[in-house]
Order: C-alpha cells, then sequence, then structure tokens
C-alpha cells in the first residue's frame, strides 16, 4: 500500500510494483510524473495530452520553443509516431531500448499534442532501458514525453533528491530506483537524407555511429536551435564554473578526475564513463558546497568524454 497521496506536495516513492501501477494512474489521468531513465530522471505526461503535456512546461519553466523527447516501449509504437527510413530503423534496432533519440519526420496523424514537437515537421523519439521506465510505458499504454525532471536551463537530476530540490511541490509523484547509470543526457541524432547529424553528443558516441553511416557523423553547428542542449547557457549551477583546473584557487570548490584530487573526484581511475555517471551529482554538489565558485578538471575529449565537456562548456557559459 502506497498511504495517501498528497499530489501537489512532491512525493519521493521507492520505484516498486505499486508505485509503477500508481504512476501509471496518475498518467493516464492527465497528471506528471518524475521517472527514472538510464540516461537523467524525466518529467513525463501523457504526449496525446495537451494539457498534461502543458503541466511539464509550466513545472519547468522551459520556453515552448524547446520541443521535447517521447519515450515509447518499443519500435512498433515508434513507428506510429514517425517515418523510419531504412538508416533509422537500423539504428534503432541496434540501440534500442537504450540512450539513442531519433529525430525523424512527423507520421501524418500521430496522436502527439503540437506543443509536444513545438510546431516542427519532426518528432525526437526514444526507447529507453531503465527497468523502472519500461515498466511504466507498458503498465500506462501511453507515449510519454519527459524532458529533464529539472527547472529549465538548471543541473539535470540523477537522483530522485535532485528532482525534488529542483521541482518539490510541481511534482505529484517522483519514482526513486537510485542513481541513473549513464548520468548524461541521451545522444539525439537527426536522420537527413540517410546521414546522421549529431545534435546533442552523449552516451552514444560518434564512434560507435559512425559505422552506420557512409558519411562521417556531422556534428549541428547551425545558428537554429532544434535542441535546448544546443543553447550557450545551459546545464548550469548558480556559481561560476572555471574549466581545466589543475588546482583550486581561493574560494573554488574544485571537481577533479583521475589524478587531479579535488574535494570531490569525477573518476579517481580516470574511467570516462564512471565520470559521465558521477558529472550532474558533483555539479549538484559543488554548488550546494559553501564555496564560492567551482572549477573543473580536464577531461579527455573522446568517446563519452565529448559528451561530458559538451555539458561543462554550456555549465560553464552564463
Ligand atoms: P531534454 O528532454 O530536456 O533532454 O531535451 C529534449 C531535447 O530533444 C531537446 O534538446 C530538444 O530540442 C530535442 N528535440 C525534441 N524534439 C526535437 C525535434 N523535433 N527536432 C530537434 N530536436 C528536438
Ligand atoms: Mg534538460
Amino acid at each position: 500500500m502506497l498511504g495517501s497521496n498528497t499530489l501537489g506536495n512532491g512525493w519521493v516513492v521507492p520505484a516498486d510494483d505499486a508505485a509503477i501501477t500508481a504512476a501509471a494512474d496518475l498518467l493516464r489521468g492527465g497528471q506528471i510524473v518524475a521517472i527514472p531513465t538510464e540516461t537523467v530522471y524525466g518529467l513525463a505526461a501523457d504526449a496525446s495530452n495537451a494539457d498534461a503535456v502543458a503541466h511539464i512546461y509550466a513545472a519547468k519553466g522551459r520556453p515552448d520553443f524547446n520541443p521535447l523527447i517521447v519515450h515509447v516501449h518499443d519500435l512498433a509504437a515508434a513507428e506510429e509516431l514517425a517515418e523510419f527510413g531504412p538508416l533509422a530503423r537500423q539504428l534503432a534496432e541496434a540501440f534500442w531500448p537504450g540512450a539513442l533519440t531519433l529525430v525523424l519526420p512527423l507520421r501524418e496523424g500521430a496522436k502527439v499534442a503540437a506543443a509536444v514537437t513545438a510546431g516542427l515537421p519532426t518528432i525526437a523519439l526514444r526507447c529507453p532501458a531503465h527497468p523502472v521506465m519500461q515498466a511504466v510505458l507498458a503498465k500506462s499504454g501511453l507515449n510519454l514525453a519527459a524532458p529533464s525532471a529539472n527547472k529549465s536551463g538548471a543541473i539535470s537530476p540523477t537522483r530522485a533528491e535532485h528532482v525534488l530540490a529542483s521541482l518539490g511541490g510541481a511534482v505529484p509523484m517522483i519514482l526513486d530506483a537510485g542513481p541513473c547509470k549513464e548520468g548524461l543526457e541521451s545522444t539525439i541524432v537527426a536522420i537527413r537524407l540517410e546521414n546522421i547529424e549529431i545534435l546533442r553528443p552523449g552516451p552514444v558516441t560518434t564512434e560507435s555511429l559512425q559505422t552506420f553511416s557512409k558519411r562521417q557523423p556531422s556534428q549541428q553547428t547551425g545558428q537554429k536551435i532544434e535542441a535546448p542542449g544546443q543553447l550557450a547557457s545551459h546545464y548550469a549551477p548558480t556559481k561560476t564554473v572555471r574549466l581545466n583546473a589543475q588546482i583550486a584557487e581561493d574560494g573554488e570548490w574544485l571537481i577533479g578526475f583521475g589524478t587531479v584530487a579535488g574535494h570531490d573526484n569525477l573518476s579517481p581511475t580516470a574511467d570516462l564513463a564512471q565520470a559521465a555517471a558521477h558529472l550532474f551529482d558533483a555539479l549538484h554538489r559543488a554548488d550546494a558546497s559553501p564555496y564560492r565558485s567551482i572549477a573543473v578538471a580536464d577531461i579527455p575529449d573522446k568517446g563519452i568524454g565529448v559528451a561530458i565537456n559538451d555539458r561543462l562548456k554550456r555549465a560553464a557559459t552564463r
């Protein structure tokens, strides 16, 4: 039994079967629920319900030009929403369930609220691997729009406590399944003319994508904002952030990596996957520390290090 539901009071519950059923009921009733995924915690709503989707934008304070990723149970559900060409299908079969989001042409008549795609002719789709998110998708029978469960522009949540601290009473229910394994938002790719365009680097690396495309995947550099992760300032702590630090200067909390010890260390063994999983938690701790500003050690720009550096650059921009 879950006890009484204190709707609107920020309710963190362990993600057991009863909680997953309750979450599915809330979602079917047009409410928003924070749900763990393997990337970060997401703030989910029924993607076909305009009022439910409006709740996401309101809770996050998210600008309405920023479209949302729709989470689906499987490829069949995805194909009802978007047009899949051969390359898109190959990528879905290779990386789903997992941390890859595909931006594809929206299928005519797809049951998706207009705000989800922010009026674009494309839709961003992901089939997540986390067993809790998978269970909620199965139980609710819905496709779930779910951006990261934090105030727009702030540090992403990799623990239920982060969601509570950022969104608090704006979310009726937060499912808690401990820290997220990947710790960084999904890789977003657009498929254009059967080529891969990387809109946001993430856990699925450029190296692992390039075997699927004759042309080298391109990194999107245009001015037009298609992904909020492309905004110059995003994932931002309240304090200033200095990058490529060797030692802490006066008043700085140093987030170390490898042999740069620091007050905290993303990975003492210099393991980039471990560093990715710890990054946002370390930024949350640094922001909450009594130190004036934040410094971060140099992170090698290869593999998932590219995505870590992408987030750090935006965190350091104000
Ligand atoms: P978040 O869920 O907070 O990680 O952000 C969702 C990301 O998906 C943002 O970067 C969006 O701009 C991006 N996105 C969603 N839909 C589209 C789309 N149709 N085209 C391009 N990017 C999209
Ligand atoms: Mg986000």
